[in-house]
């Protein structure tokens, strides 16, 4: 059965001086789902994903992406994972394709297979205009897209968005769940928000998180069939 999942979350905590930011979590997380990370300021939405990407480790439990262990398999764990963290810091100054060459390089892409890479991932995103132009000169929906763009650059089966959403305006807003649904396909989605409509548009499942605890994890429709809707549920936190 685990080889089904994606993403596996076993008693997890991250303290942070006497703060339990992440307080004895477990969640899975199903290959080709994408899973809605719901939960207001400070619940420990980024401190969850950045212990999944290997970049914060964890106090206690365990976190496993791809069947690899995130603290004894963390390269493996790396090129399994495309992560867009909450305040991406992008380089203004480079152009569009020159930033996506870097990314790619990373990964240890290069040479003609990186340029391919690049041309795909351009297209994929709906950069095929922009990517001549510096990342600076673009608005912030677009480069949300340059973000999602590097996260996809090296093809991996799960992505990890950090708040994609936030901060843009209402028509960046549908575009980039649009894309996220669609770039989705085929790989497995986690992405974090504060935003319940956002869930409901683009989700097969929420796991809801409250002061480091998850407090209701299931389908929309299961949670409404809970007798409370998802809108009670958070109203509630
Ligand atoms: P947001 O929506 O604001 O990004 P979040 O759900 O992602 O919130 P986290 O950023 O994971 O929440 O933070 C969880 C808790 O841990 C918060 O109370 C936060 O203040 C605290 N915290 C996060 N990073 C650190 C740190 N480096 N040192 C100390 N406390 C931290």
């Amino acid at each position: 059965l685990s080889t089904k999942m994606s993403i596996k979350i076993q008693n997890l905590s991250k303290v942070y001086g006497t703060q339990r930011a992440v307080d004895d979590i477990s969640f899975e997380v199903a290959k080709g789902e994408i899973v809605g990370f719901l939960g207001p300021n400070g619940a420990g939405k980024s401190t969850t994903m950045k212990i999944l990407t290997g970049y914060l480790p964890a106090t206690d439990g365990s976190a496993e992406v791809n069947g690899f262990d995130v603290k004894t398999l963390p390269m493996q764990v790396k090129s399994s994972i495309g992560y867009l963290p909450e305040h991406n810091p992008l380089y203004l100054d480079m152009y569009v394709r020159e930033f996506l060459e870097f990314a790619g390089s990373l990964y240890g892409l290069k040479g003609k297979t990186l340029q391919i890479k690049v041309a795909e991932t351009i297209e994929m995103v709906g950069l095929g205009l922009e990517k001549h132009k510096k990342i600076g000169q673009l608005s912030k929906g677009y480069r949300q897209r340059v973000g999602l763009a590097q996260a996809l650059i090296h093809n991996p089966d799960v992505l990890i968005l950090d708040e994609p959403t936030t901060g843009l305006d209402p028509n960046q807003l549908v575009e980039i769940r649009e894309l996220i649904k669609s770039v989705g396909r085929n790989k497995t989605v986690i992405f974090s928000t504060h935003i319940m409509q956002e869930v409901e548009a683009i989700c097969d499942r929420v796991v809801i998180i409250n002061r480091g605890k998850i407090v209701a994890n299931g389908t929309l429709s299961e949670l409404k069939q809970g007798g409370k809707g998802i809108e009670d549920v958070f109203r509630e936190l």
